[in-house]
């Protein structure tokens, strides 16, 4: 028996749990494989800009981004 599976198109707007793997152009951010890529990444930006982010894992692809924390504002 065959089984295909469809592939979805990106373009639709992402649910909230994987709204960390999106910038806010709707294009994916940067990934890491692992956690201290992710945490050096988070370093720089916070030693280079003054910016704290912090690493966290994606539901979405599973990698690693950083960001700043997820809130309602
Ligand atoms: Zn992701």
């Amino acid at each position: 028996m065959k089984q295909r599976r469809r592939r979805r198109a990106l373009s639709t707007r992402p649910l909230g749990n994987v709204a960390g793997h999106f910038t806010k152009d709707g294009g994916s951010k940067k990934r890491y494989r692992t956690q201290a890529e992710a945490r050096s990444a988070a370093q720089l930006s916070w030693t280079l800009n003054g910016v704290d982010l912090e690493s966290y894992r994606c539901e979405h692809c599973h990698m690693w981004h950083i960001g700043k924390r997820f809130r309602e504002d």
